[in-house]
């Protein structure tokens, strides 16, 4: 059976590729941190000198890369060059819209099938395998990623054509920061007008203002004993990634000249956050700025 290359294996990739291998693949893994590379040996993947020799002979090629331009990097100084035509391309990175797009024309132009599938869901859910994928290209494409993609996740859905994953992951994320914003400052609010937390959630979790911000990941601790505020909001999704996906989300609302203005008060709002030291804390702590108790 032919290989999957996997290239990229920090926080996300290497539960990923874990995945595949526990699924019985055979993983040929390539990262430029050889602390990277070693976990991936170890949890059974055969480790690659360059992401070119990860995908020689590979029948999927699967990246998990920080931005736009390793992603772009990669594929045209190695992957295109060394992987089989039919080998089928899949970039699980979350990267911007219009490099999603080369990336996938220069892909088509040398013959291959490529989707972009960015993820919903973080580190825990891809140890676990319960991604979510959103994914960008023609429906053959989708086809052939999918039962890769099934492997490390609990949902994979075609967004549309090339890009259009990278584009539902940044509108996903814009409305996630702008409900969270709105949650903290609904709770900030009761609390100074001398509402107990508990019983605002009860009412509010009830009530029209209910949202996923609120009843999945309250930020005030209590209410949702599972979410980073009751652990000093460590772990779960850091404040510096909500912060690059909303740069993403501005970036491609220009491109198409759409009207964002919550998403950008909110990329303000993430910015301020994050040049106050909060970027490795988890995005909900975002509270502690609006009721005035960070630092
Ligand atoms: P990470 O920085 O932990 O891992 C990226 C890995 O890519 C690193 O190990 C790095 O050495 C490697 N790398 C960089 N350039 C390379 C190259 N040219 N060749 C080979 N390897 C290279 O990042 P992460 O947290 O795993 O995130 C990966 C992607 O997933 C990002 O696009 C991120 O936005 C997205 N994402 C992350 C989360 C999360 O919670 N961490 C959630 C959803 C999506």
């Amino acid at each position: 059976m032919s290989h999957v290359a996997f290239i990229g294996l920090g926080n996300m990739g290497s539960g990923m590729a874990a995945n595949l291998i526990k699924a019985g693949r055979e993983v040929r893994a390539f990262d430029l941190s050889e602390a990277a590379l070693d976990a991936a040996a170890k949890a059974g993947a055969v480790r690659a000198a360059s992401a070119a020799e990860a995908a020689r002979g590979a029948a999927a090629v699967i990246t998990m890369l920080p931005a736009g331009r390793h992603v772009k990097a990669v594929y045209e100084d190695g992957i295109f060059a060394a992987a089989d035509p039919a080998a089928i391309l899949i970039d699980c990175s979350t990267i911007d819209v219009a490099t999603a797009k080369a990336v996938g024309a220069a892909g088509a132009a040398r013959g291959f099938a490529m989707v972009d599938a960015p993820v919903s869901g973080g580190i825990a859910a891809a140890s676990a395998g319960t991604l979510t994928f959103m994914v960008g290209g023609a429906p053959e494409a989708f086809a052939r990623a999918e039962p890769y993609l099934a492997q490390m996740g609990k949902a994979v859905i075609r967004a549309g054509e090339s890009g259009a994953g990278q584009a539902a992951k940044i509108c996903n994320n814009m409305l996630l920061a702008v409900s969270m914003i709105g949650t903290c400052e609904a709770f900030t609010l009761a609390q100074k007008l001398g509402l107990d937390a508990q019983t605002f959630f009860d009412i509010s979790s009830k009530a029209s203002g209910q949202c996923w911000s609120m009843t999945s990941y309250c930020p005030v601790p209590g209410p949702v004993p599972a979410a980073p505020s009751n652990r000093d909001f460590e772990g779960g999704f850091a404040a510096a990634l909500m912060l690059k996906d909303l740069k993403l989300a501005l970036e491609a609302a220009q491109g198409v000249e759409a009207s964002v203005p919550m998403g950008a008060q909110a990329e303000a709002l993430y910015q301020l956050f994050a040049g106050l030291g909060g970027a490795g804390k988890d995005f909900s702590a975002i509270v502690k700025l609006l009721d005035g108790s960070w630092r």
